[in-house]
């Protein structure tokens, strides 16, 4: 019964929802700075769910995670961590043993290689100190501007851009505040957040909406009726990114 009258007042506000291709920019920022705001009443303290002691360790944590759950990549990096503590030892890590060292969190050869060959960058261009910069993490390997961010915001607290996964760029489409499509559009979608949003909330968004992505707003079903955001999201629940 509760859970129809809450479907029904979600349906209600979506009708009075302005839609999106009418919005101008400025009420399309407010919208955002809205969501954010409701969202900071739900996830306070959002962060990433990777556990981590150094800005280094949570690099290799964000390579590990791809395509792989955070809890099972929290498995593995005690033990990594413990026999490579260094940015020298996964430097001259042997590249089959490490392979199986992370074996488990799925395409193992390339996180190995990604690993090695940015520890490598380290301690030959930063003299063994992991850049703390946007500029300096792109330069690793394979490192791209939503891993950086990751590191950069979590570890440091620098809000360099907006960390945008599968979740924040679905969520992002669903709620209008970007129109690129494609995956290989994340940067785009990262800009869009970062023009709507103020530099304060860069970090947090990007940690709440992976939040609000995995525990409401999922790929397979978006629960728009008990979504803490319902009346602030023209709830574009078909679009996905592709
Ligand atoms: S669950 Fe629905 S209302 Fe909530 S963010 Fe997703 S699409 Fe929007």
């Amino acid at each position: 019964m509760a859970r129809a009258r809450a479907k029904k007042k979600a349906a209600a506000k979506r009708q009075a929802a302005k839609p999106v291709a009418q919005e101008t920019i400025e009420e399309k920022k407010k919208r955002a700075r809205a969501i954010v705001a409701r969202l900071r009443k739900k996830y306070p303290g959002a962060r990433t769910a990777l556990n981590f002691n150094t800005p280094f360790e949570l690099l290799v944590a964000t390579i590990l995670s791809a395509q792989c759950t955070d809890e099972r990549v929290n498995k593995v990096t005690p033990g990594l961590f413990a026999k490579y503590p260094t940015p020298e030892a996964f430097a001259s890590a042997d590249f089959d043993e490490l392979a199986q060292d992370i074996r488990s969190t799925g395409f193992f050869r390339n996180k190995a290689k990604a690993i090695i060959e940015s520890a490598k960058i380290i301690c030959e261009k930063f003299g063994g100190e992991m850049p703390e910069t946007m500029e300096g993490l792109l330069q690793l390997h394979g490192v791209s501007r939503k891993t950086a961010n990751v590191v950069l915001g979590n570890a440091l607290g620098k809000a360099t851009g907006v960390v945008v996964d599968t979740h924040v760029h679905r969520l992002a489409l669903r709620m209008g505040l970007t129109q690129w499509r494609k995956r290989a559009q994340a940067e785009k979608v990262e800009q869009d957040l970062m023009e709507l949003l103020p530099k304060k909330d860069w970090i947090f968004a990007g940690n709440a909406l992976i939040l609000h992505g995995r525990d409401t707003c999922t790929a397979r079903e978006a629960r728009c009726a008990e979504c803490i955001v319902a009346d602030l999201c023209p709830q574009l629940v078909d679009l996905v990114p592709s």
